[in-house]
């Protein structure tokens, strides 16, 4: 294995799971993915490391196909709630360091993290969420929170501040609101490296972390 590969455990190959064991393939990790459904397993059968017909609920068959060993296992069974439970049970029993898993529910997500799953993840609703954000300010680009009361954005410089300095945009006087730097094609300036007087232009991009109020505050502006 090349140094660095890490391997993971994708269980459940749905749309879900298939695109993650795919993605993470590209991205040169080894990946062992597990389904109960033979048709789910085959169309993966030689585009990841191990494509694998077993039922998640048999904590042998986890074993025998290597899942113990893997440093990430990620539990992406949908629909079968009893499936997706017992399946995280399983991987924190045959001792998987680290564990995510997929939840279709608040209570779902609470039971998750109550087995000791490292991160519960529930698609439908961070990517709601996530869109909602993006909808609600245009010149939002994308956000992430960063665990901690605080998030990180990066927004669309308006047509209106082409050739007008940074400090054009009015936000000096905030408090709590972080610039973090410039994105300009495929470069990136820190904002260290800038003076608020420096020029914008018409598809630069600004990075900042805040709190969500003054990031509201921030894209309302804009
Ligand atoms: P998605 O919305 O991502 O397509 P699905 O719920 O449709 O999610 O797919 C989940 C996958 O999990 C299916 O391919 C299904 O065969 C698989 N699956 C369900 N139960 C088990 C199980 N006990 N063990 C392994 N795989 C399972």
């Amino acid at each position: 294995m090349p140094a660095g590969q890490r391997t993971y455990a994708v269980i459940g190959l749905g749309q879900f799971g298939s695109t993650i064991a795919l993605e993470l393939t590209r991205l040169g990790d080894r990946v062992i993915g597990i389904d109960a459904n033979e048709t789910q397993v085959t169309p993966l059968a030689d585009k990841i490391a191990h494509a694998i017909v077993a039922d998640a609920r048999d904590d042998d068959a986890l074993r025998e196909a290597g899942v113990a060993e893997c440093d990430v296992a990620i539990v992406a069974i949908g629909e079968n709630l009893e499936a997706n439970i017992v399946a995280s049970m399983n991987l924190k029993l045959i001792g998987v360091s680290t564990i995510w898993a997929k939840a279709n529910s608040r209570t779902h997500h609470r039971i998750l993290s109550r087995i000791g799953v490292d991160r519960v993840v529930q698609p439908e609703h961070d990517t709601g969420v996530h869109v909602a954000h993006t909808l609600h300010s245009p010149f939002l680009r994308n956000y992430m929170p960063l665990g901690n009361g605080y998030s990180a954005v990066n927004v669309d410089v308006p047509d209106k501040f082409d050739g007008h300095p940074f400090s054009a945009l009015g936000i000096s006087g905030y408090k709590d609101l972080y610039w973090v730097g410039l994105v300009r094609g495929q470069g990136f300036s820190p904002s260290f490296e800038l003076d608020t007087e420096h020029f914008l232009r018409r598809g630069d991009k600004l990075l900042f972390v805040g709190r969500p109020d003054v990031l509201r505050r921030l894209a309302a502006s804009l």
